[in-house]
């Protein structure tokens, strides 16, 4: 059964619901669902059941009727008869709603309702013709309810339901595996969202999973419930309708994901070179431990077919720490994670076995060295910070045999990463020392590259319109070529600075997308399709920016 793709409207007015009703229609939605809690006040409100039955007569597209009670989550606060009689009406109608969405507690809570329920929709036992199904539903937006599998039973008894429903808002990715479990062990037509940050996987791998529906938003506004995408996201970037159960699974992991470029790069990578894949936002937690457990279980649920993923802040180094310590699966880690301490890069060949890489590492130093005429031996190159991204940059230039200085504003932390680099013994002439870091940023030495690894000039980031670096400084002789590794903006302050006085400049996308292709092409074996990574990053850069 193909899953479908189903459009909520909360409903202000009748007018502007069926415009939206049509808005989503052209957007390619299969369904929508009418939210009348506003709409509908219960007892005596004539207008709100006019309404509601217009909604049903002129919807452009098959509909819910869905009035979530207050206790539920909902806005509809009037009485349960009232509710219950307008579904009674609207199944009656010449153009009925083609399902009503009812909870499973109003039917627990009242014999009288059930009964009520029971003859206003279609079912096995139902004598008269009627077109409106129903939608047994449960939510809990607390989190995952305590007695799920009990609720979940009890609504399995109710033979009038032809589709189940059940969302919570979920604790971490974990729950959603709980989710597509249920979905695998439907006995009918089903669907289970996880609601909130961590919920997202539900909905885009909803097709994957066989759930009768997801639910997608017309605009972000729009959203009702949290997590909720956008059908926009949904179609383009997440291709809903080419997920099929063989479809594998890529992901980005860090904290937080959800601003992510990379779905959009993978996700059409795959679809231009024909990979039944997909790519989707994994946010885990900070932390050692809802790292391990959550890469264990996805790693374990066979049915996801978990195929890669890239990990980002602040889980590089965990990644690394689990393939040392994991006896459960077979591990392969490349050298260059190694030399970094941290891995960026997880792949799972069709042997079982997982690869580690640090694509960072070898991207930094390449971007860096083409405007040096691919050469970096015997260069000496100033790396400024000495966290994640500036120990990958390091690691790479080392290897290409760069000599390498450590500027960071915490001594120890540079001297820890020149130490663990030192042993590493990466190439044999290559050195790596520790430069100063003043109160103008870092105390730059005669050299012939620079690269930022500090977020120093990041949108949205500590001190976005600093520069790590005194622009005097860059006037020095031997400099050739600046870069940086912050992408948003393309033009940080150091970059224009770098600029104005003609040097070469490297800007921070040119590291994301060779560290994403090289990604792309350990999960796929192909090389993505020349300039499309780029043209996206750019396209998704300058959206952000007009957006923000
Ligand atoms: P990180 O592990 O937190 O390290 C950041 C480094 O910058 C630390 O040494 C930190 O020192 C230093 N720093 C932070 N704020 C500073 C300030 N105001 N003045 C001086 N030093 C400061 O982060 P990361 O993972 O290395 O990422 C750093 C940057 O690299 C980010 O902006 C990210 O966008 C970029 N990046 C880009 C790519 C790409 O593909 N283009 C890939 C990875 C990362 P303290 O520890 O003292 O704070």
């Amino acid at each position: 059964m193909t899953t479908l793709l189903c459009v909520p409207i909360t409903v202000e007015s009748v007018e502007s619901a069926l415009a939206d009703a049509t808005s989503a229609r052209t957007a390619g939605a299969d369904l929508v669902e009418y939210r009348i809690d506003r709409l509908f006040h219960g007892e005596g409100d004539s207008e709100g059941e006019r309404g509601a039955c217009r909604l049903c007569a002129e919807s452009p597209l098959p509909c819910i009727i869905t009035c979530r009670p207050a206790w539920e989550g909902g806005e509809y606060d009037g009485d349960e008869s009232a509710r219950i009689s307008l579904f009674e009406k609207l199944a009656t109608l010449d153009r009925p709603p083609r399902y009503i969405d009812v909870e499973a507690a109003a039917l627990a809570r009242s014999a009288n309702v059930r009964q009520k329920v029971r003859l206003a929709v279609e079912h096995d036992a139902q004598p008269r013709d009627l077109k409106t199904s129903l939608i047994l539903s449960a939510h809990d937006f607390a989190g995952r309810p305590a007695g799920l599998l009990g609720t979940l039973a009890s609504m399995r008894e109710e033979s009038a339901a032809r589709v189940l429903k059940v969302a919570y808002t979920a604790r971490s990715l974990r729950d959603m595996l709980e989710l597509f479990e249920l979905l695998r062990e439907r006995d009918r037509p089903m669907i289970a969202l996880g609601m909130g940050e961590f919920g997202a996987m539900s909905r885009l791998l909803a097709g994957k999973f066989g759930a009768f529906l997801t639910f997608a938003s017309l605009r972000p506004s729009a959203a009702t419930a949290p997590g909720q995408p956008t059908i926009a996201d949904l179609l383009l970037t997440y291709r809903f309708r080419s997920i099929s159960d063989r479809t594998a699974v890529y992901g980005v992991i860090g904290w937080p994901v959800g601003h992510s470029i990379s779905p959009v790069v993978h996700n059409a990578g795959f679809e231009a070179v024909g990979h039944d894949g997909v790519y989707v936002p994994m946010p885990i937690a900070p932390g050692w431990e809802p790292f391990k457990a959550t890469v264990l279980e996805l790693l374990g649920f066979a049915a996801l077919d978990f195929r890669g993923a890239s990990v980002t802040i602040p889980h590089k180094e965990h990644l690394l720490r689990l393939a040392l310590e994991d006896r459960t699966h077979r591990w392969e880690v490349e050298p260059r994670a190694l030399w970094a301490g941290a891995a960026n890069t997880l792949t799972r060949r069709a042997d079982g076995s997982i690869l580690l890489s640090n694509t960072d590492a070898p991207a930094a130093a390449g971007a860096l060295a083409d405007p040096l005429g691919g050469a970096l031996e015997g260069a000496r190159v100033s790396v400024l910070g000495a966290g994640g991204a500036a120990r990958g940059v390091a690691a790479g230039l080392l290897e290409r045999g760069a000599e390498v200085v450590v500027h960071a504003r915490r001594r120890e932390q540079a001297e820890n990463l020149v130490q663990q680099l030192r042993a590493a013994r990466i190439a044999q002439a290559a050195t790596i020392e520790i430069g100063g870091w003043g109160d103008s940023g870092a105390d730059l030495r005669p050299c012939l590259g620079l690269v930022n690894c500090t977020p120093m000039g990041m949108e949205g980031g500590p001190e976005p319109t600093a520069s790590p670096v005194d622009p005097r400084l860059l006037e020095q002789a031997d400099l050739r070529v600046v870069m940086d590794t912050v992408y948003k903006p393309l033009e940080t302050p150091m970059i224009r600075a770098a600029r104005a006085l003609g040097l070469g400049v490297v800007t921070g996308d040119r590291m994301f997308i060779t560290q994403a292709a090289r990604q792309f092409e350990s999960w796929t074996g192909r090389v993505p399709p020349s300039g499309l990574f780029e043209r996206l990053v750019h396209e998704v850069l300058a959206r952000s920016t007009r957006t923000d």
